[in-house]
Order: C-alpha cells, then sequence, then structure tokens
C-alpha cells in the first residue's frame, strides 16, 4: 500500500541546527566535539593551521565556468528536513547535478571523518537542488591528489545518526568523556582536554587523594 501521509519538515529552534562541520569532529571524537561545540575551546596545531592555509582560498565566494562544469566556491548549505547548516569548499555543478568537494591540508589515509561531512553536504545540496548528489570529493593538498568518494545508504544513515547525537549532546550540555587513545596524539585540543586525567577517573581520585589539606579551624582562642 502507498504511504500518502504529506511529508512534514520539522521546525528547528536555532539552538537545534547542527554546523555540518561539527559531524567530522564528533566523528573523530565525540568530546572534540563537545570541547568545540559546548564549550567554545579551540586551539591551533600544526595540523589546523595548514588547514586554515589551504581553506583560506576555498572560503573566497566565487562563481566559474569551465569545460561545463560551473564551480562554486564558499556554498552556504542547509538541510530543513535534519536541521543542519554549513558552507562547502567547493560544489561543482555537472550538467544540474551537484558534487561536493572538501580541500583537506594533509594526506590522511584516516579519512571517513572529512567523508561523513561531505556526505552531509551532499544530502543538504540534493534537498536543495532537487537533484541526486550521489559522489563527492576530497582534495588533498599535500598530495595534490583528488580523493572521489561514493555515498551509501550505510554512509547516508550515519550522517543522519551522528546530526542526532551532536544535537543531543548539545541538547543535554554534557561533555563526552575522554578517550586516552592514538586520537589524542594528533588533537588539537589535547591540552585543553587532558586525556591522561580526564580519561582516568581513579587518577584524578589518586591526586586528590595526595594534595595537602589544611586542618579546619576549630574555632579555639590561639595559645598566648
Ligand atoms: S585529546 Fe583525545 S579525548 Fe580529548 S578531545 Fe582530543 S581525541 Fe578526544
Amino acid at each position: 500500500m502507498i504511504d500518502a501521509s504529506p511529508v512534514v519538515t520539522p521546525v528547528w529552534r536555532d539552538e537545534d541546527l547542527v554546523p555540518i562541520s561539527a559531524l567530522e569532529h564528533w566523528s573523530y571524537c565525540p568530546r572534540q566535539c563537545g570541547l568545540i561545540h559546548l564549550e567554545q575551546t579551540f586551539e591551533d596545531n600544526l595540523y589546523t593551521l595548514r588547514g586554515r592555509r589551504v581553506h583560506e582560498r576555498a572560503h573566497e565566494p566565487d562563481e566559474t565556468s569551465e569545460r561545463g562544469v560551473r564551480t562554486v566556491r564558499a556554498m552556504t548549505l542547509w538541510s530543513p528536513r535534519l536541521g543542519l547548516i554549513g558552507r562547502a569548499d567547493i560544489v561543482e555543478f555537472h550538467g544540474d547535478r551537484p558534487l561536493p568537494v572538501e580541500y583537506k591540508s594533509g594526506a590522511r589515509r584516516e579519512w571517513r571523518h572529512e567523508a561523513l561531512q561531505l556526505c552531509a553536504q551532499a544530502l543538504c545540496l540534493e534537498e536543495m537542488t532537487g537533484q541526486p548528489a550521489p559522489e563527492g570529493a576530497i582534495w588533498h593538498h599535500a598530495t595534490r591528489r583528488r580523493r572521489p568518494i561514493v555515498f551509501d545508504d550505510a554512509q547516508r544513515a550515519e550522517v543522519e545518526r551522528a546530526t542526532a547525537a551532536v544535537r543531543a549532546m548539545v541538547a543535554g550540555d554534557r561533555l563526552p568523556p575522554a578517550v586516552d587513545d592514538p586520537r589524542c596524539r594528533h588533537c588539537s585540543l589535547h591540552d585543553a582536554c587532558l586525556p591522561e586525567i580526564a580519561a582516568h577517573p581513579a587518577r584524578v581520585r589518586g591526586f586528590l587523594g595526595e594534595l595537602f589539606y589544611p586542618a579546619p579551624d576549630d574555632g579555639g582562642e590561639e595559645d598566648g
């Protein structure tokens, strides 16, 4: 039987809108996402500085056409259905079909976090244009290599799950726990997070136990 019920687009409050960039942070480490999007913590390291330089060019609004491909830089994106907002470095239009391209400074082997962000951009573009966006690309500045990404159903579902999880984290105002694993070595928020301590409550209790606490003042008379 055909479901004839109308599709209802949710009405999002401003505070419930999720930045597309938060999905990459969430995918890398939920606590990193919480530190940035709950506590507005952001610290640069070599990777973020490189990334910012690479993004500078891509974030200058601009539109060009070459060999039948229209290229739009710094395009604002949104999804009324998912409550996502953000900006694409580049969107190429091959005919009417949009293809998002994300600039990355490094040649990271682990690129699934960026791919999730890219997939979220594709979902926004599909909603905005009414055209399918089955694939995108990550441009690795360090290697000048373009990595094509095909979005499958699992990745699309993951975007929806991650969006709901980030929204719930912000609504609950709770910082996710630290992980203290190899991710922390390259994390720009390491010093703000202190995973070696934050991920091990027993260590914190041990440190507290070693602190010197002055004896409470008994309120008695001082000796003459
Ligand atoms: S230092 Fe580790 S636990 Fe903390 S935010 Fe970064 S990756 Fe997550």
